[in-house]
């Protein structure tokens, strides 16, 4: 909307927004996504009973409900899906108010003028763009030496890039050491000498496993080490008939492969030989632009192979213009000797759609010449796929041409 004279629309007065009818606008949405597994429930004859559970042997949980009424109930097998909350730090303790997490942020009254997010991996990048977007004065602090440490070194160069021309200050390689009052309201001491003032602070520096008070150790369940719960690739914890997926297994925290995990484990106990098969499950990140990735990244990659990498940037499409979302790049990761695809990195508007392609082009295998003769359709921000796989072919036409 702040853009909108960039496509031919004058608005008659400037935009502002009005954060309490977006969150209402959200609450409606996640009654309806909520409501709808309510339906499902009732079509597939599934029992729901709200309250805490408690494993009281392979066969058997006891529920409590609000009212403290006991169910006891019976099953052939249990899964636990009880998933992850967010982890917080000693020097920045969380009360809600000044310091939050993003479950207090998505039920905010209202915005602070300014913020400080504490780790800049998917929910801080999210956030951190989300509240610049709104006009919110954003610092974010990374211990590691890079925002979205986990993604592509390429990935992180752009989207730092994009963070700072959205005015988000970064300090990478940095810590809160402390965290107190402030003129602003919160008042933080950075490990790199900086003090940063900030209205409230967003800890966003991991999760914590949800394993606690549920009967798993007198049910003698082992867990890991970091505290979640421990399976094989069936989805098997070390008790029988007693099954674990999601975020609870500590392996992967995506809601994604969390359903794939309960279909694995859901088969299992029907007597099926089911296992996990992670091939091609993308990342897909909602910072603005977004980010998107499968496979493995050009540093990962080149610990196991000869690598040759292509990349086409989004500006060359008419597309990225018609849409005036130019900024961003597709970078593909390829085996030298064998041409196969071990990766692809996606920087740009619609990335976490695009990426699909690649990733059923990594699930199944397929070579760099693979991916890029598939013909695409035409003006789609999908064609810098191929376009990035021709050029590490050095045959992407739209590209000026390299001269060796
Ligand atoms: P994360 O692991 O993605 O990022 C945490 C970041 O905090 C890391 O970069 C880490 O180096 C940094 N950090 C840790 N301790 C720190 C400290 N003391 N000071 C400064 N930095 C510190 O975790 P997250 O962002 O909290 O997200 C949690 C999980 O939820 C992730 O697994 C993520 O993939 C998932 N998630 C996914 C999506 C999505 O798919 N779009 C959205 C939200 C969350």
């Amino acid at each position: 909307m702040k853009r909108a004279g960039d496509y031919g629309i004058r608005l008659s007065e400037p935009p502002i927004y009005d954060w309490l009818a977006m969150r209402a606008r959200k609450d409606k949405i996640v009654a309806l996504m909520v409501g709808g597994i309510g339906q499902l429930f009732k079509s597939h004859g599934v029992k729901h009973f709200n309250g805490f559970g408690k494993i009281v042997d392979g066969n058997h949980v006891l529920v409590t409900d609000d009212d403290n009424r006991e169910t006891r109930i019976k099953g052939a097998n249990i899964i636990i899906a009880t998933g992850s909350r967010a982890l917080s730090i000693p020097s920045v303790p969380i009360d809600g108010h000044r310091v939050v997490t993003s479950d207090h942020m998505f039920e905010a009254e209202n915005l602070p003028e300014s913020i400080l997010i504490i780790g800049a991996g998917v929910i801080g990048c999210e956030w951190a763009c989300m509240m610049a977007l709104l006009d919110v004065e954003v610092s974010m602090v990374e211990m590691l030496d890079r925002a979205l440490p986990m993604e592509d070194a390429g990935v992180s160069r752009l989207i730092e890039r994009e963070l700072k021309k959205l005015k988000v200050s970064l300090y990478t390689g940095t810590k809160v050491d402390s965290i107190g009052p402030g003129p602003q309201g919160l008042q933080a001491q950075l490990s790199n000498g900086k003090t940063v003032e900030a209205g409230q602070a967003l800890v966003a520096v991991g999760r914590a496993f949800n394993t606690g008070e549920m009967g798993l150790d007198r049910a003698g369940v082992v867990l890991n080490r970091n505290g979640s719960i421990m399976t094989d690739s069936r989805m098997r914890t070390n008790i029988e008939n007693i099954y674990a997926i999601g975020d609870v297994r500590g392996e992967i925290l995506l809601a994604y492969t969390a359903v794939h995990d309960g279909a694995v484990a859901v088969d299992n106990c029907l007597g099926e030989k089911s296992a996990k098969d992670y091939a091609g499950v993308p990342s897909v990140i909602f910072t603005y632009p977004e980010v998107a990735s499968v496979g493995l990244t050009e540093d990962v990659a080149a610990k196991d192979f000869d690598v040759a990498i292509g990349k086409f940037p989004l500006r060359t499409l008419g597309k990225a213009h018609a849409e005036n979302e130019i900024q961003g790049e597709v970078k593909v990761v390829g085996d030298k000797k064998t041409d196969r695809l071990l990766g692809v990195h996606i920087v740009g508007a619609h990335a976490t759609e695009v990426i699909h392609t690649a990733a059923l082009a990594i699930r199944h295998k397929l070579t760099v010449t693979q991916l890029g003769e598939l013909i695409f359709g035409h003006p789609v921000i999908s064609e810098a796929v191929m376009e990035a796989a021709h050029d590490l072919h050095g045959r992407s036409v739209h590209l000026a041409r390299k001269r060796p």
